[in-house]
């Protein structure tokens, strides 16, 4: 993709959750764009919340390294948690299989809905030095305190606390819900450094053998691999209260000449047919669930059909609707013959940069699509390429029509229109028919063109 140099007025609006407001977006550098997403953390199946998250940050840094030269997007993986634990322990499974698997299962599940991997995906495990090194420097500056083993950050001694979020004190504490402990000094204070018992995963430190609270973990990775400030940190608008909210905390308590985030972008959240998911209500869908019955291009357009600052409502109707347009889509590409290459067309690339308004983008493809239904090739190739920003109509039309279906049960299906061509040409029409009619009971559609005959699962 052609990279377009960074103009003084910026193309790119985005809302930013702590100004609250759509703002321009200006690079600390626009030589290179800094990135930094909460990822998952490692003990399940990915469900299709968790993606909305991962898609929202993929539109959005694809688009960035369309418009910048170098751009580092960085996602962690939370592997110490106690859910992590307790799961290992009703699994019988070792912490480490248990990680080491399911974070294998997310990324095959991102990589097959073409989700682009981050440039470094660091591994809490791995940087519990740098987490240690922040608590201690934490403690030094007053913004933190040992009692019993723990280390707890003291939300008092930051007086700009509640500011990404918008919170007022009271409001915290009540949002917080927060257990009282003998250990803390306020009942808002959380947790830094936390001990362990012999049957949890646990560091030697200057508390005692413990394990790092969640929050600290990606202030220490964003700081690792990004520094003390960079451009974008996103993730779901429930992680924008404690957890990011921490985050800034810590950070800034830490590095107090730093602004660390620069733009914080949420994404809302999703139901399912029009309720909260979960797994009482048996409407938890994993990625794997939506995948065994739709491709995975349908359930990418439906997610990114809704404004990602809209609640989105994931509807099985919707999901059907999103695979219609994607026949209209690849019917379009498969009326012009050799689709040309072509750059990014101007109507997507503005829809997107306004504050990713990916339903306004899909809106940009259908006006070309047309075009290309009507013989427009230079459309058809606008088409694929701003499909392709969007990570949408990667695969081959012909393809997307059969479906998943294996080498030979293809064979068989061209065996048959073979044998009915024969059969058409030796005028037994009966027999061309019977052929058709054996074809249409297994799902399979025949279009007669002048070129031959085309064929699609129903
Ligand atoms: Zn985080």
């Amino acid at each position: 993709m052609p990279h377009v140099s960074p103009s003084p007025a910026p193309a790119l609006f985005l809302h930013d959750s702590q100004r609250r407001a759509t703002v321009p977006f200006q690079p600390l550098d626009p030589a290179h764009i800094k990135v930094y997403y909460c990822g998952p953390t490692v003990y399940d199946l990915a469900h299709i919340g968790n993606l909305r998250a991962m898609l929202t940050a993929d539109v959005l840094v694809r688009l960035l390294r369309t418009l910048y030269p170098r751009v580092t997007f960085v996602r962690n993986i939370t592997d110490v948690d106690d859910k992590i634990t307790a799961r290992a322990r009703a699994n019988g499974e070792d912490i480490g299989a248990l990680t080491q698997r399911t974070t294998a299962e997310f990324h095959q599940d991102l990589a097959s809905l073409g989700v682009l991997p981050p440039d470094i995906e660091p591994r809490a495990t791995h940087n519990i030095g740098e987490m240690q090194a922040m608590i201690a420097r934490l403690i030094e500056n007053g913004h933190a305190y040992a009692a019993q083993g723990h280390v707890l950050f003291s939300v008092g001694s930051f007086p700009s606390y509640g500011a990404l979020s918008g919170r007022n004190p009271d409001e915290l504490e009540a949002g917080a819900r927060v257990e009282v402990a003998p250990y803390k000094k306020a009942p808002g204070d959380f947790v830094l450094w936390k001990p362990s018992d012999a049957d949890q995963p646990g560091w030697d430190s200057p508390w005692g053998r413990g394990r790092p609270g969640w929050h600290i973990e990606c202030s220490a990775m964003s700081h690792r691999y990004l520094g003390d400030s960079f451009d974008i940190h996103g993730g779901g608008s429930d992680l924008l209260f404690p957890h990011h909210e921490n985050e800034r905390a810590q950070s800034l308590c830490c590095f107090p000449q730093s602004q660390f985030a620069n733009y914080w972008v949420h994404n809302a959240m999703l139901l399912v047919e029009g309720e909260k998911m979960s797994k009482s209500l048996g409407n938890f869908l994993t990625i794997r669930d939506v995948l065994a019955q739709a491709p995975a291009e349908a359930l990418r357009l439906l997610l990114l059909g809704t404004h990602y600052r809209s609640t989105l409502n994931y509807t099985q109707a919707g999901l059907n609707e999103a695979r219609k347009t994607l026949d209209r889509f690849y019917r379009a590409l498969s009326s012009v013959p050799d689709v040309p290459a072509a750059p990014v067309p101007q109507t997507v690339m503005a829809a997107l940069e306004e504050d990713l308004n990916t339903p306004k983008a899909i809106a940009e493809l259908h006006v070309l699509a047309n075009q290309a239904m009507g013989g427009d090739r230079e459309a058809a190739g606008a088409l694929k390429a701003g499909g392709a920003l969007m990570g949408l109509l990667q695969g081959d039309p012909a393809q997307w029509f059969r479906g998943e279906s294996s080498a030979e049960e293809d064979a068989a299906i061209e065996n048959l229109i073979t044998e009915r061509l024969a059969a058409k040409k030796a005028r037994d029409f009966a027999r061309a028919d019977a052929l058709r009619d054996q074809l249409q009971a297994q799902g399979i559609v025949l279009e007669d063109t002048k070129d031959g005959t085309n064929w699609r699962r129903a």
